[in-house]
């Protein structure tokens, strides 16, 4: 198999450019997507403890290593801090449950899933009560606990999620230690290039979540009439020309930008059409046209977090 394209970290570390996503990939069926695309040639897992699945996950990481055909060591795993564990003592106990659950020693990336706390035990508030302020719990103090989890050796990087360039340049103005990765929504209709170039400048590897449209979200979080990322006309039309499935020129796209990509999928087929996505190069009428369809749309808005009472009115900073 040609090998992934993958990105580099300062220490060496290489992050393979395609992983698998697991947000919405149920019990019962997330272990077997896990294994299949291990089995299968990826060598990057995307999980979080919010996803509720990590148990699972843990459970076809153990059948997989110990089977010997793929190490640990090999495999790029990223996990999350959830908003409930913001709080300098929560942040290390947080991560050691998503370390039993995933039954690892260590993560190679953990990330603050999102700029903002909640009271701890809280999945999603419904009260502005058991939100934190930025001034209960600051930003900082949870980057601190994170820096002192890689000092422990229990993550080998760490990173942000839904940080804006704003946030970004806050938090790099407080602290020596600068985050190593950035994980955002990345896709045609929303294509960022200004915080892409503000995270090439400070050697910031990027991950583009919901490259496909994340199409499987609840009905409760979709928005009134979504455009469909798989079924845009432009994007079918360059798949037609590559011989190529709309999925993965969407993936191509990402690849192709410098970023990594982390479709979900629990069906084996797309799970590896998904893995061989990078096999070709957009040529720069495709390039042209894909550019065409930027126009900040977000599948994920960050909304869910919004109240009158909290201090999180503006996610994105948009
Ligand atoms: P995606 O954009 O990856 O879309 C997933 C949907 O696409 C599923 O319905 C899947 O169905 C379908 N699909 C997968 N492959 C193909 C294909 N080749 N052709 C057609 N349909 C396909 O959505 P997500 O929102 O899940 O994003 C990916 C990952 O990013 C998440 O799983 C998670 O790991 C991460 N993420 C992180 C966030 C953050 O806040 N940091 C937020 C959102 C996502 P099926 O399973 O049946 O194949």
């Amino acid at each position: 198999m040609k090998p992934l394209r993958t990105l580099k970290y300062k220490n060496g570390d290489e992050q393979p450019a395609i992983g698998l996503g697991t947000w919405k990939s149920g019990k019962g069926e997330v272990a077997k997507a896990v294994e299949i695309a291990l089995n299968n040639g990826y060598r990057h897992i995307d999980c979080a403890a919010t996803y509720g699945n990590e148990a699972e996950v843990g459970e076809a990481f153990e059948k997989v290593f110990s089977e010997g055909d793929v190490k640990r060591e090999d495999v790029w795993i990223t996990s999350k801090l959830w908003n409930d564990s913001h709080k300098k003592e929560d942040v290390i106990p947080a991560l050691k449950q998503t370390l039993s659950d995933l039954k690892l020693d260590y993560l190679d990336l953990y990330l603050i899933h999102w700029p903002v706390a909640f009271e701890k035990g809280v999945g999603f508030p419904d009260k502005d009560e058991q939100y934190y302020s930025l001034e209960e719990v600051p930003i900082i103090e949870t980057w601190e606990a994170m820096v002192e989890a890689k000092k422990q050796g229990l993550v080998k990087h760490i990173g942000v999620s839904n940080f804006s360039t704003n946030k970004l340049e806050d938090l790099i103005s407080k602290t020596d230690e600068k985050p190593e990765a950035l994980q955002v929504e990345l896709h045609p209709y929303l294509h960022q290039n200004e915080l892409l170039e503000f995270c090439s400048k400070h050697k910031i590897n990027v991950t583009a979540y919901s490259p496909l449209g994340s199409g499987d979200r609840s009905e409760a979080m979709k928005g009134e009439d979504e455009p469909s990322l798989l079924e845009n006309p432009i994007i079918i039309k360059i798949a037609k020309k590559h011989g190529a499935s709309a999925g993965q020129i969407l993936i191509n796209w990402a690849v192709q930008r410098g970023t990594a990509v982390i479709p979900k999928s629990t069906n084996e087929g797309r799970i590896k059409e998904n893995l061989a996505s990078s096999g070709y190069q957009l040529d720069q009428d495709d390039l042209a046209e894909i550019d065409e369809l930027d126009d900040h749309f977000r599948y994920v808005t960050g909304e869910f977090f919004v109240t009158e009472g909290n201090s999180y009115s503006n996610i994105y900073d948009d």
